[in-house]
C-alpha cells in the first residue's frame, strides 16, 4: 500500500501505541476517583498535560484541555467563547478557507444565536492576507479564527502577523486551527490565544487532541456533566488517549525539522514530477507545506483517477474527507478564484513524516500511466 492521504489520517505511531496500551493496563482506573489508582490515573494525565505545553514553550501562558480531535476543539473554542463574551460584542471573524468544523460553527452561531459571522476572502495563494483582518477589524469582534496551514492546498498563513492584528483590539481573541501544521511547521505558537489540533494527523491515536488556551480565558462548556477537564469537558478521562497523544506530541515536535527535511525533498520530486505532466496544473502556492500538495487534473475526471490509484493500492484524495459538498469542487480553490471545472478536478496528495521516496516515484509512474489510459472527461 501506498498511503499518500496523511492529511485526512495517518498511521499511528509505535511510540504512541506502545504508550496507549501500557496506560490502558496500568492506568485504567477513572483519573477522578478518590483512590490511589485514580490519584496515579489523574498524575499520568497532568503530566500529559504539562509535555503538551512544555514541548512549545507555552506551559507559562497556556492551559491544555484534551478532547477528541480538532473538531471538538475548534467547536469548543468558538462557541464557548461566543457564549462566554457575548457581552463584549457579537462579531466573530474568519476566513473561506477553514475546516467545516469552524466553517460550520460559525454558520450555527450565525444562524441561530445571530452573531455576526465575517467571512475574509482568501487571496490567490489560498491565504488570509494581513490587510483584510486589519481593514475588517473592530471593536465588536470578539474571535478571530484562522487555520495554520491549509488542508487542502498547505497554504501557510502568517500566525504572527494575523496575531499581532487581532491583539491591537484587546476585547478579541485569536483562535489557530493548528491541525495541519503541528509537528510539520514551527510558527509563533504564543501568538494565539486558542490552538486546536487532532492527535491522529501525527502519530497519536484516533479519537485524540486539544485545545490549548491562555490562562485568562474563560468558556461557556459546550457539554455538561462532571468536572472533569476545568468543568469544561465533562466525561471519564481518556487517560491512555492522553498519554499516548503527548508522547507523540513531544516526539514529532523534536522531529519536526529533520521530517520536514525529508518531506521538503519528496516535495521537490513531486512537484518536479506533476510539472512535467502537462495536464497537471499546480494549486499550491509558492512557499506551501512541504506535506501537502494540490493540484488540478485539467483534462480528467478527479474521482476516476482517485479511483483508478485506489485499484492500485495508491492512496490520495480528492478533498478533505470532512466537506462532503467539496463534490461540488472545493470551497478552498473556489475562494482562490478557481473555476468550478478545476476546484471539482484536484487531487491533494499528502506525506507524513514516514513517506518515502520509492514512494514518490511509483506513484508519480501509475499516476502517468492511469492519465494516458482513461478517457478525458
Ligand atoms: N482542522 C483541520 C485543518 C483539519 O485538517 C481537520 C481534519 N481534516 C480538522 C480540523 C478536524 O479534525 P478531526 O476530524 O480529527 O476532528
Amino acid at each position: 500500500m501506498i498511503y499518500l492521504d496523511n492529511a485526512a489520517t495517518s498511521k499511528p505511531s509505535a511510540l504512541a501505541l506502545k504508550a496507549f496500551v501500557e496506560a490502558s493496563e496500568l492506568y485504567f482506573a477513572n483519573s477522578a476517583s478518590p483512590h490511589k489508582a485514580g490519584r496515579e490515573s489523574n498524575r499520568l494525565v497532568e503530566s500529559s498535560r504539562s509535555k503538551i505545553l512544555k514541548a512549545i514553550h507555552l506551559e507559562n501562558s497556556h492551559k491544555c484541555l484534551f478532547c477528541s480531535g480538532a473538531t471538538e476543539a475548534n467547536n469548543l473554542a468558538l462557541k464557548g467563547i461566543a457564549f462566554q463574551y457575548a457581552r463584549r460584542g457579537k462579531t466573530i471573524t474568519t476566513d473561506m478557507g477553514e475546516h467545516s468544523s469552524v466553517k460550520n460553527a460559525c454558520k450555527e452561531l450565525g444562524e441561530r444565536f445571530g452573531y455576526n459571522i465575517v467571512s475574509l476572502p482568501l487571496n490567490e495563494e489560498g491565504k488570509v492576507d494581513p490587510k483584510e483582518l486589519e481593514k475588517a477589524m473592530n471593536n465588536d469582534v470578539i474571535l478571530v479564527s484562522i487555520l495554520a496551514v491549509n488542508n487542502e492546498t498547505g497554504a501557510i498563513n502568517d500566525v504572527k502577523k494575523l496575531g499581532e492584528i487581532v491583539h491591537k483590539f484587546p476585547k478579541a481573541y485569536f483562535h489557530v486551527d493548528a491541525t495541519q501544521a503541528i509537528g510539520k511547521e514551527n510558527f509563533d505558537y504564543n501568538a494565539a490565544d486558542l490552538l486546536s489540533f487532532s492527535g491522529h494527523k501525527f502519530g497519536a491515536p484516533k479519537g485524540t487532541g486539544a485545545l490549548l488556551y491562555k490562562k485568562t480565558i474563560k468558556f461557556v462548556p459546550i457539554s455538561n456533566g462532571g468536572e472533569q477537564e476545568n468543568g469544561y469537558r465533562a466525561g471519564t478521562v481518556d487517560v491512555p488517549g492522553c498519554y499516548s497523544l503527548a508522547l507523540a506530541f513531544e516526539d514529532v515536535i523534536k522531529k519536526l525539522k529533520e521530517h520536514r527535511e525529508n518531506a521538503s525533498s519528496l516535495m521537490e520530486e513531486l512537484e518536479k514530477g506533476i510539472s512535467s505532466i502537462e495536464e497537471c496544473s499546480i494549486n499550491s502556492p509558492e512557499g506551501h507545506s512541504p506535506y501537502i500538495l494540490n493540484f488540478t487534473l485539467k483534462k480528467k475526471k478527479a474521482s476516476v483517477v482517485v479511483e483508478a490509484l485506489s485499484q492500485k493500492e495508491i492512496y490520495v484524495s480528492t478533498h478533505s474527507a470532512c466537506d462532503i459538498s467539496s463534490n461540488q469542487g472545493s470551497p478552498v480553490l473556489l475562494a482562490m478564484g478557481k473555476s468550478q471545472e478545476d476546484a471539482e478536478n484536484a487531487l491533494r496528495v499528502s506525506f507524513s513524516y514516514e513517506s518515502k521516496m520509492e514512494e514518490v516515484e511509483t506513484f508519480l509512474v501509475e499516476l502517468k500511466r492511469i492519465l494516458s489510459e482513461i478517457k478525458d472527461r
